[in-house]
């Protein structure tokens, strides 16, 4: 039998009109049975998320008194709520909820539980829409001591309340769960994949249909290059590397839950639900060989700080004295390329600025390095597919066409299982050699 988890995002639940797309999108298939909902995004270009207003009720409510500038903002969101309430003709008083959330956040409860209250709502309203029953999140998504997802007991007890509801159909919100300690706690920005990713398994669905405002996963950005094309088949890793590195389609994390259980995940356009978008699954022998590449996706902010040290490659443990220091300090890496006499860390500038300065100071007195310098302004870029291994000249391709179009590569790494290529370019050049990489594989857009 199909059972269906269908993740709905913020764009998909910004207004009235939009809850009833989706309300329209549930009905028309009735193995669409679990439904996990994010807070109303954003309705126009300039307008702000529900969950960045939560957040600067918090912010707001931490800085000061209660005063003006956090009613202002707090009345904003019940705004939103109660248009979309109006709108679906709902005979339900909101005010209640919205009386208890406010005096909670003023009350202490926390920046994730502020966070967390869009999901709640959105979850609310659509399970009231659409007749379903409602399962808050708190109940069932349990984080550890560790602040990371209690994965088995939260399949247990998911798995065990979902059955309670039998054939009926159920929202639960996404983005968020509960600490040992009874706190409310969120995934990272864009968690409500990752609920959908966990509800799909606990369900025992065959799919997990992740609906937003794309027609699927596009080969690149299509903030960068203009109307990219759809990648019909990607694999589960493929994904999971083109996510890691920017591609904010779909959390980074959504993977794992569905991954072993062999649930595949279909990206699909809640405007366009007659669009096929893009199937996510374990293996996809079929690509078009024409194509080599899946995916290119990139992201700006990264550091380089390179140690020169003479005659450091036959130097027993150099590496793990240089790594050592930056574990000291709690600073995870994404790249070490390396040569002879040089071996660089590749970081993320926002974590290495804090602690800049004694790190450096640490180096030069664990290695004394000849030389050490950093360089910041960074842009990583991947470039994936699982058609590379075959396709011979690839890497030669990827760095032609970005030398062509004049930017200067300032580092290479390719991973070894031929996966992806990943290059650092300079931020001001990073949009220039995505587009140059994208129309050197798809020359006809
Ligand atoms: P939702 O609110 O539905 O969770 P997101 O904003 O998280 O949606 O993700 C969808 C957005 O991801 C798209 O509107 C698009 O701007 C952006 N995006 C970035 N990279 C890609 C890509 N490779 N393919 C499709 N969309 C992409
Ligand atoms: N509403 C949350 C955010 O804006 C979670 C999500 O949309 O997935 O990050
Ligand atoms: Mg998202």
């Amino acid at each position: 039998m199909e059972i269906k988890t269908v993740k709905f995002g913020g764009s998909s639940l910004c207004d009235a009109a939009h809850f009833r797309m989706v309300g329209d999108i549930i009905k028309s298939d009735p193995s669409r049975l679990f439904v996990v909902p994010s807070a109303p995004g954003k309705r126009s270009r300039d307008d702000v998320k529900i969950t960045d207003m939560l957040y600067e009720c918090y912010r707001l409510s931490r800085e000061h008194a209660p005063d003006e500038a956090f009613d202002s903002v707090y009345e904003v969101i019940c705004g939103r709520y109660r248009q979309i309430i109006e709108g679906l003709g709902l005979a339900y008083d909101i005010s209640g909820e919205l009386e208890y959330i406010k005096h909670a956040i003023l009350h202490r409860a926390g920046r994730d539980y502020a966070a967390s209250r869009g999901e709640y709502l959105s979850g609310i309203i659509l399970a009231k829409f659409l007749g379903f029953d409602f399962v808050d999140a708190e109940n069932v998504i349990f984080f550890g001591e560790n602040g990371a997802l209690d994965s088995e007991r939260t399949v247990q007890e998911l798995t065990a309340e979902l059955k309670r509801h039998g054939e009926k159909g159920v929202v639960i919100p996404g983005f968020y769960g509960i600490m040992p300690n009874g706190t409310v706690k969120t995934f990272s920005r864009g968690g409500s994949d990752v609920t959908g990713s966990i509800v799909a398994l606990a369900s025992g669905s065959t799919l997990y249909e992740n609906w937003t405002d794309v027609s699927g996963f596009m080969v690149a950005d299509p903030r960068i290059v203009d109307n990219p094309r759809v990648i019909g088949r990607i694999t589960y890793r493929e994904l999971r590397e083109l996510s890691y590195m920017g591609a904010s389609v779909l959390h980074q994390d959504s993977i794992f839950p569905v991954r072993n259980a062999g649930i595949p995940i279909n990206i699909k356009n809640t405007m366009r639900p007659e669009d096929p978008g893009t199937m996510i699954v374990a293996d996809a022998p079929d690509y078009d060989s024409g194509r080599v590449i899946t995916g290119i996706a990139g992201k700006k902010g990264f550091s380089v700080v390179t140690i020169g040290h003479d005659m450091m490659n036959s130097e027993i443990g150099f590496g793990r004295r240089v790594l050592e220091v930056f574990e000291e300090y709690g600073l995870s890496f994404e790249h070490l390329p390396s040569g002879i006499d040089t071996m660089s860390v590749v970081l993320s500038t926002p974590e290495f600025e804090k602690k800049r300065e004694r790190v450096l100071a640490s180096l030069g007195h664990m290695i004394h390095p000849d030389t050490l310098t950093v360089e910041d302004g960074l842009a990583l870029i991947a470039v994936v597919g699982r058609g590379m291994v075959r396709a011979k000249g690839t890497a030669a391709r990827v760095f032609g066409s970005v030398s062509d179009a004049g930017v200067n590569i300032k580092m290479i790494d390719q991973g070894s299982d031929e996966l992806n290529i990943i290059l650092g370019v300079e931020e001001a050049d990073f949009e220039k050699a995505v587009k140059a990489i994208y129309y050197e594989f798809l020359p006809e857009g």
